[in-house]
C-alpha cells in the first residue's frame, strides 16, 4: 500500500484527520498548542471512499519542528519514516491563517523529502465564510493551491479523494510495472461503489484557437443552467472557477479565466497557446476541443497543426476528448456544395486519422450563437466522463478476453501469447494489467487489438485506454 504522512505544526487538526481517515475516534485529540509531550509516530490503515492507504501521523515531527530542534534527535526517524512515504499532506489551520510554523514544516519537508509534493489542506475550514485569503497565502508555501476541508465535519473529504486518487493510483500502476506482485492488483472488492466516481464533480476545459466560438458556447450552456460563478469553500484549486449544474451533475468549467477575461493582446496570433491548454489538460477530465467549420471547409476538412496536438496530448495526457465543429449556420446556404455535403463525414475521418490510437471520439456540430446543439455538447461531454470513469469487474473482463483471444486469427498457436488475467487497475482513464505468462508477450499489435476490442465491446469511445503488461514466470 501507498503511504501518506500526515504534516503539519501541533494544533491544526492532524490527529482529526488521522481519525477520520482511520474511521477510529480513540486517539486523543490535542487541543493545547503548548503540547511538547512526544508521541510516537502512529500508522493505520486509512479509508477514504474506496482508497487504502497507509496512514502516518507525523506527530514526532512536528514536536520536533515546533520546539526547533528538527535537526538533532529526529534525523534517524525521520530517515526511516521518510523511506516509506510517497506522499504528504500538509494541514494548516484555516482560521490561524498561514502560521510561520507552517512554513518551517514546509521547509523540513522540502529539505528531507524533496520528492514529495505535499497535498496543501485548509483545516476547520467548516465555520469560515471566505477562504480566498488563507488559500492564497497558502501558496508561499510552494506546493500549490490548498484544498479546503474539515477534518471535524468531514467536509471537504470528496475533494481530498479527488485529489488523492489519481497520485495513489498511478503509484500501484508503478509499483505494478516495478515488482508486479499480482497480490497488488485490485479485486473487485476493491473496486466498490462505495464513492460512484461518475456521479463526482466533471472538470471540462473548452479548448480551441481564439475566435472559434468557445465564450459563446459557454454563454449557451449557462444561459442553460443555473449558473453559479466564482471562487467558493473548497474549490480553491481554480482563481476563477465558472461552475453549472447538468442534469444534476455539477460542472467545472477549468481554465477559462484565460480566454474570458483576455484583451486583445490575447488574441492575436490565431493559434491555441499549447502552454495554457497543457494547463487545462492537467485539471480537466474531458477536453472539448472547439473547431469552426468555416476554416475547417476552407482547409479541405483539416485540422490546424495546433488542433492536432492538443487533440493529441489530450488523449497523452489520458484526458476524455470531445470535437466540437461550431458555427454550422455559416454555412446555411452553401448546403448543396459538396463540402457542406461531407463535413459531417469528414471530421470524424480526420479525428480518427489524427488520433487513431482512439475509436469513437465524439464530434458534434453546433451554432453557438443560435444556442442549437448545446444540450448535445453535454450529453457527449457527460457521457464521455462516464466512460472515463468506467470500471470492469476481473469476472467479466476475463470471460471477455477468452471470447476475444478466440476471436483473433494469431499467425500459429505457437505465437499467441498467454494472458493468465486481466483486471482493471485503475479508473479515470480505465486502465487495465495483462498478465502473461510465458516466453510469448504481447506486441504492440497486440496491445492495439485488445484496445480495439475493450472499446467496442465495452462501448469506451472517446476515452484513452491503458493496457499494462506484466510477465509472470
Ligand atoms: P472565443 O475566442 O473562442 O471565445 O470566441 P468567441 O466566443 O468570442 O466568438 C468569436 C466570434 O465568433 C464572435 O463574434 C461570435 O459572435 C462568433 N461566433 C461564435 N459562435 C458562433 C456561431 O455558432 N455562429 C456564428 N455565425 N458566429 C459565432
Amino acid at each position: 500500500l501507498p503511504t501518506v504522512m500526515l504534516m503539519g505544526r501541533p494544533n491544526v487538526g492532524k490527529s482529526a484527520l488521522y481519525n477520520r481517515l482511520i474511521r477510529r475516534r480513540e486517539a486523543l485529540v490535542y487541543n493545547t498548542p503548548d503540547d511538547h509531550v512526544t508521541r510516537d509516530i502512529r500508522e493505520g490503515i486509512a479509508k477514504l471512499g474506496d482508497l487504502r492507504f497507509n496512514v502516518l501521523d507525523s506527530a514526532g515531527i512536528e514536536t520536533e519542528v515546533s520546539s526547533g530542534t528538527i535537526l538533532g534527535r529526529t534525523t534517524a526517524m525521520t530517515a526511516n519514516v521518510l523511506a516509506r512515504t510517497q506522499f504528504a499532506v500538509l494541514i494548516i489551520d484555516v482560521r490561524a491563517g498561514l502560521h510561520p510554523l507552517d512554513l518551517e514544516v514546509g521547509k523540513w519537508l522540502r529539505k528531507h523529502a524533496p520528492q514529495i509534493k505535499p497535498i496543501v489542506v485548509m483545516n476547520k475550514s467548516e465555520s469560515i465564510g471566505s477562504l480566498d485569503e488563507v488559500a492564497s497565502e497558502a501558496l508561499a508555501l510552494g506546493f500549490g493551491e490548498p484544498i479546503a476541508i474539515s477534518a471535524e465535519t468531514g467536509l471537504g473529504m470528496t475533494t481530498l479523494y479527488e485529489v488523492l486518487r489519481p497520485l495513489l493510483e498511478d503509484y500501484t500502476v508503478e509499483m505494478l510495472n516495478d515488482i508486479g506482485s499480482q497480490d497488488d492488483v485490485l479485486t473487485d472488492e476493491n473496486l466498490s461503489d462505495e464513492i460512484d466516481e461518475s456521479k463526482l464533480p466533471l472538470q471540462l476545459a473548452i479548448v480551441g484557437k481564439p475566435n472559434v466560438g468557445k465564450s459563446t458556447l459557454l454563454n449557451a450552456l449557462l444561459e442553460e443552467e443555473r449558473v453559479l460563478v466564482g471562487p467558493e469553500a473548497g474549490l480553491t484549486r481554480d482563481a476563477v472557477r465558472v461552475q453549472f449544474e447538468f442534469q444534476g451533475r455539477t460542472v467545472y468549467l477549468v481554465d477559462t479565466a484565460g480566454w474570458l477575461e483576455r484583451t486583445e493582446r490575447d488574441k492575436g496570433p490565431a493559434s491555441l497557446s499549447i502552454m495554457q491548454s497543457r494547463k487545462s489538460l492537467m485539471r480537466a477530465h474531458v477536453i472539448a476541443l472547439v473547431l469552426d467549420a468555416e476554416e475547417i471547409i476552407k482547409a479541405k476538412c483539416s485540422m490546424t497543426h495546433s488542433e492536432v496536438v492538443i487533440a493529441r496530448r489530450a488523449v497523452e495526457e489520458g484526458r476524455g476528448l470531445v470535437v466540437i465543429v461550431n458555427k454550422m449556420d455559416r454555412l446555411r446556404g452553401r448546403e448543396n456544395s459538396e463540402m457542406y455535403k461531407k463535413i459531417k463525414e469528414a471530421v470524424p475521418i480526420e479525428i480518427q486519422t489524427v488520433i487513431p490510437q482512439i475509436t469513437g471520439i465524439p464530434v458534434v456540430f453546433i451554432s453557438a450563437l443560435e444556442g442549437r446543439g448545446r444540450m448535445e455538447v453535454m450529453k457527449e461531454v457527460t457521457d464521455t466522463y462516464k466512460r472515463w470513469c468506467s470500471r470492469l469487474s476481473t469476472g467479466r473482463l476475463n470471460r471477455w478476453l477468452r471470447k476475444v483471444m478466440s476471436r483473433h486469427s494469431w499467425k500459429d498457436t505457437a505465437s499467441q501469447p498467454k494472458i493468465k488475467f486481466f483486471t482493471q487497475v485503475k479508473a479515470r482513464p480505465p486502465t487495465f494489467v495483462a498478465f502473461v505468462s510465458g516466453k510469448t508477450q504481447l506486441l504492440e499489435s497486440d496491445i492495439r487489438f485488445l484496445t480495439r476490442s475493450l472499446k467496442e465491446d465495452f462501448d469506451l469511445g472517446g476515452t484513452p485506454i491503458r493496457i499494462i503488461q506484466r510477465v509472470i514466470p
